[in-house]
C-alpha cells in the first residue's frame, strides 16, 4: 500500500512537471505549425540535414547610434562585406532616443541593416510607462529616422529588464513582431543554447530578470539574449562587452569570439547571437578582434550574417543552403527601391510635414548633440591617457621602492588570540623602531653618553 502510494506521488510530480513545461506541451506537429508558431525545442528538429543547416549569426548593438558608434559599424559592416548568396551583411540596431543622431539612422536603414527600439528614455520599464515608451520610440525611429513603421519590429529593453506578460502583449498590439530582453545562460562553452521561439506556451526557462512572462502570447517571437563564455572559458556574459575576464590583447578577443561561435558552428547550428554595445570598441584591439572574426566568417560558404528580423524569417521557412540563393527574405535587390523610397519621402517630408523652423530647431539639437559627444570623447581620451601615465608610475615606483624591512619575520603566530595579540603588540613596537630610526639614533646616542 505504501508503496503505491509513493509512486502515485513520484508519478503525480513527474506529470506536474511535464505539464509545466512549455517545451514538453509544444508539439511541433500537432500543437504549433510554422510559420506562426516556432517551438521552444524546435532546434532539435530542423527539417533538413545538419550539413544543409547554414550558420545564422547575428549581431545586436544596443543604445544611442551617436557618430562614434556609427563609425564602428561603418567599419565593421561595410557595404563590400558579402553573404555567400551576395548580399551585404547586416545588424540589428536597438536604438533609443536620447543622443541618436537620426540622419544615422537612415543612413543604416538604407544600407539594409535593421532598425530596432530600445525605448525613448533608456529608463527602467514599468507597467505605467512601458506603452508610452514602446510607442514613442517607434515613432521618432519612423518619422526622425525615415524607416517605414511597418518595419520597425523589433524591440529590447533598457538593461534587459522585462515587465512580464504585459511586454509581449502591448509590443504586439503596436506591431511589433519580436522582442529580444530575456536572458538565457550558458553554463559551459558547449551547453547547448536555445533557438528564437513564439511564445505561445509562455517562456520555458529559468526567469533571470523578473519578472518574465508567463501566459501565452500566440505567434510572438522571443529572441533570448543567450550568454556568452569569457576567452578563459570560466564566467558568462550576456553582453560581449560585459565579461568579468574581458580579453586582455587583440588575439584573446579574437580566440574568445571564435570559441563561442565554434560552439555553435561545430554543434547544433542554432543561430549564434552577438548582443553588445560600442564602447567595447574604444580599445583598438578588440576593434580589430571583430574585424578579423567577421572577415573569418565571410571566408566560410556556409555561414550567413544577418540582421534578427532576416532570422526569424528563415525560423519561420527553414530553407537548406543549397537554395539559400533564392530564398527571398534575404535578397537585396530591394535595397536600391528601399534608398529611392526614402528619397521621396524624404523630399515630402521636406516640403509638407515640417517647416522651416522645425528643420533649423532639428538641425541645432543635431548639432548641440554632435558637440556633446565630441566633449565627451575628448574626456574618454583624457581619462584613458592619465590611466596610462597612472599604470606607467606605478611601474616606475615599484622599481625603485620596496617594504620597510621588518627585523622579525620569523615571529611565530599562535592560534590562540591573546598570542597573537602580544604578537601584534611585538611587531607594532618592532615597526615603529624601524620606521623611526632617528629615535632610535638618538636612544643609543644618550645610552653612549651615559657610558
Ligand atoms: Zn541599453
Amino acid at each position: 500500500m505504501r508503496t503505491v502510494a509513493l509512486l502515485v506521488v513520484i508519478c503525480g510530480a513527474f506529470i506536474g512537471v511535464e505539464l509545466n513545461n512549455p517545451c514538453v506541451q509544444c508539439q511541433n506537429d500537432q500543437t504549433c505549425r510554422p510559420p506562426d508558431c516556432f517551438c521552444c525545442r524546435d532546434e532539435l528538429h530542423f527539417p533538413i540535414p545538419i550539413e544543409d543547416t547554414p550558420q545564422i549569426v547575428f549581431f545586436t548593438f544596443d543604445d544611442a547610434l551617436t557618430d562614434a558608434a556609427s563609425k564602428f559599424y561603418r567599419k565593421l559592416f561595410n557595404e563590400s562585406r558579402m553573404n555567400p548568396n551576395g548580399c551585404p551583411i547586416s545588424m540589428t540596431l536597438f536604438i533609443s532616443h536620447q543622443d541618436t543622431i537620426y540622419r544615422n539612422v537612415n543612413d543604416f536603414y538604407k544600407r539594409g541593416m535593421e532598425i530596432a527600439s530600445h525605448s525613448v528614455t533608456h529608463s527602467h520599464m514599468s507597467t505605467s510607462n512601458f506603452m508610452e515608451e514602446a510607442k514613442k520610440q517607434k515613432s521618432n525611429l519612423a518619422k526622425l529616422g525615415g524607416v517605414p513603421e511597418n518595419e520597425i519590429v523589433g524591440w529590447r529593453s533598457p538593461f534587459l529588464e522585462p515587465i512580464g506578460d504585459m511586454q509581449p502583449e502591448k509590443l504586439k498590439e503596436l506591431g511589433y513582431v519580436y522582442d529580444a530582453t530575456l536572458t538565457y545562460s550558458k553554463r559551459k562553452l558547449t551547453d547547448k543554447a536555445p533557438t528564437p521561439f513564439t511564445l505561445d506556451f509562455g517562456w520555458p526557462y529559468d526567469c533571470k530578470v523578473k519578472p518574465c512572462p508567463k501566459r501565452r502570447h500566440q505567434g510572438f517571437w522571443e529572441v533570448p539574449v543567450v550568454s556568452l563564455m569569457d576567452y578563459k572559458h570560466k564566467y558568462d556574459c550576456v553582453y560581449v562587452d560585459g565579461c568579468n575576464n574581458p580579453p586582455p590583447n587583440e588575439p584573446s578577443a579574437y580566440q574568445f569570439l571564435m570559441d563561442n561561435f565554434n560552439s555553435y558552428y561545430t554543434t547544433s547550428r542554432v543561430p549564434f547571437g552577438i548582443n553588445m554595445h560600442s564602447s567595447w570598441f574604444y580599445i583598438a584591439d578588440r576593434l580589430n578582434a571583430m574585424d578579423r572574426f567577421i572577415n573569418t566568417l565571410l571566408k566560410m560558404n556556409d555561414v550567413y550574417i544577418v540582421s534578427v528580423d532576416k532570422t526569424i524569417k528563415w525560423l519561420q521557412n527553414p530553407t537548406p543552403l543549397s537554395e539559400l540563393h533564392a530564398f527571398e527574405p534575404w535578397k537585396c535587390d530591394n535595397l536600391k527601391a528601399r534608398q529611392k523610397a526614402d528619397q521621396s519621402r524624404t523630399n515630402n517630408r521636406q516640403s509638407t510635414d515640417l517647416s522651416r523652423a522645425e528643420m533649423q530647431q532639428m538641425y541645432i539639437q543635431q548639432r548641440l548633440r554632435q558637440i556633446e559627444e565630441m566633449r565627451r570623447e575628448i574626456e574618454l581620451k583624457k581619462q584613458r591617457e592619465l590611466q596610462l601615465l597612472q599604470q606607467e608610475s606605478n611601474f616606475v615606483n615599484r622599481a625603485w621602492w620596496s617594504p620597510p624591512r621588518r627585523p622579525n619575520n620569523n615571529i611565530h603566530r599562535s592560534p590562540f588570540t591573546q598570542e597573537i595579540s602580544n604578537a601584534h603588540v611585538l611587531e607594532n613596537t618592532l615597526e615603529e623602531t624601524a620606521a623611526e630610526p632617528v629615535k632610535a639614533e638618538k636612544l643609543i646616542a644618550t645610552k653612549s653618553t651615559r657610558i
